[in-house]
């Protein structure tokens, strides 16, 4: 491969970007380096390393090469300037918000962030003197309004858990930067290859790698991708504090990504097909994916995603009384908090993302007890809804549908 990896499509970046000045004698693959010191014979050069005026790593916590093909990947697939990694997703989002806001500053972001964003904004950000608001997150106005007031950060996120609410990116970035806000787009479950939020507007992306990217479920890992301003200044939050990401991990990530495009095309056309199955089931209450016409911002969906991805949630009928006949019924798939794996998971918010909320306050944040959280794999869809129709049947068996009101 001597071609820039800029040019490349998609499909092909996945592959190969960022690899090749990495491959030693001939090898075909990035190897794992686990050295944790970098030595220099010559202490001129040493000394240029350290103070960031040649290329090289002097320590594992800082940099390393495997850890950095990495990036170099992420970055590509996000069309960014610069990216820098993190040991978890929660890792990079914490990391991003600490590097960008001090006492006395105020973040806008929406109810509907994942479980350990929302801690972040509700538990410890507020310790700082950090002020937060959180707005319903289908409410574009109620967001624009609340950044209009001013804002250091406004962060967002698109789909969302559980319920795969959509937020318009490009039409909220506008407003962040009337403000002079930095504007940050978590896109875990977007996947690079069905959005890119940095094309939308937004100032920086951040990935759980945990998830799509590595794809496989072995592997934890964040990175945050934009300009190289905002990026410097993370990666040395990053570098002090130490949640870096491991050598191994990042390997696991890397190979993971090869089949990135393939998977995620795969889920989504598995997951809307899963969608339309489930909206003709009698014992399905309420289906929520983006890709449906039937969702409330289908429209904004289609216009910032490419393909609608592998996420979705549907409610059943008979409370959670049916959910719980349901799950274990399931031949395909791990009943497990994990998602955006080759595996389908399946799990109720309410024992998984916000398990630690009362049901009021689940109530009140739109998710209803009796939601199933299904995140599509990478199996054959007759398969799965071959399986979802027998744990449906046996439900209906237990359950007197005469009840269901
Ligand atoms: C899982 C997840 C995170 C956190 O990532 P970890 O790697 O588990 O720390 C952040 N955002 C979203 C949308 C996620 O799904």
């Amino acid at each position: 491969m001597r071609g820039k990896a800029e040019q490349m499509n998609t499909g092909t970046k996945v592959v190969w970007a960022g690899e090749e000045e990495y491959l030693l004698q001939g090898a075909t693959q990035v190897p794992v380096v686990h050295s944790v010191g970098f030595g220099y014979h010559d202490l001129d050069e040493w000394l240029d390393v350290a103070l960031g005026k040649r290329e090289g790593h002097i320590y594992g916590r800082n940099t390393n090469p495997t850890v950095h093909v990495f990036e170099e990947k992420v970055r590509l697939l996000e069309g960014a300037e610069a990216a820098t990694s993190f040991a978890t997703g929660m890792a990079a989002i914490s990391g991003t918000l600490f590097t960008l806001l001090k006492p006395g500053d105020r973040v806008v972001s929406v109810k509907d962030s994942y479980g350990g964003t929302n801690k972040v904004f509700t538990e410890f950000l507020p310790r700082f003197e950090i002020e937060v608001t959180l707005c319903d997150t289908g409410d574009y106005e109620q967001i624009e309004r609340e950044t209009r007031k001013g804002c250091k950060v406004l962060y967002l996120e698109s789909p969302t858990n559980p319920t795969l609410k959509i937020v318009d990116l490009e039409r909220l970035s506008a407003v962040g930067h009337e403000v002079g806000a930095t504007v940050v787009v978590d896109n875990t479950f977007a996947t690079p290859i069905n959005q890119n939020p940095l094309t939308l507007g937004a100032d920086l992306v951040i990935h759980s790698a945990t998830k799509f990217l590595g794809g496989h479920a072995d592997a934890l890992g964040g990175i945050v991708c934009g300009s190289k301003s905002l990026v410097e200044q993370i990666y040395h939050y990053r570098e002090i504090n130490g949640a870096t990401l491991s050598p191994m991990d990042a390997y696991l990530l890397l190979r993971g990504m090869k089949t990135l495009q393939l998977r995620v095309e795969r889920q989504s056309e598995n997951a809307l097909k899963i969608a339309k199955f489930l909206l003709t089931h009698p014992l399905v209450d309420k289906v929520f994916y983006p890709g449906l016409k039937t969702h409330v911002h289908h429209d904004v969906a289609k216009k910032q995603m490419r393909n609608f991805g592998g996420m979705m949630s549907f409610s059943l009928k008979g409370g959670f009384e049916a959910v719980k006949l349901m799950l274990p019924r399931l031949h395909l798939a791990h009943l497990a908090a994990n998602l955006g794996a080759v595996e389908t998971t399946a799990g109720p918010p309410r024992t998984t993302s916000h398990v630690e909320c009362t049901p009021s306050e689940r109530e009140a944040m739109g998710i209803p007890e009796n939601l199933i959280r299904y995140s599509v794999g990478i199996e054959e869809v007759e398969d799965l809804i071959a399986d979802l129709k027998q744990a449906f049947a046996y439900v209906e068996q237990q359950l007197t549908l005469g009840s269901f009101k």
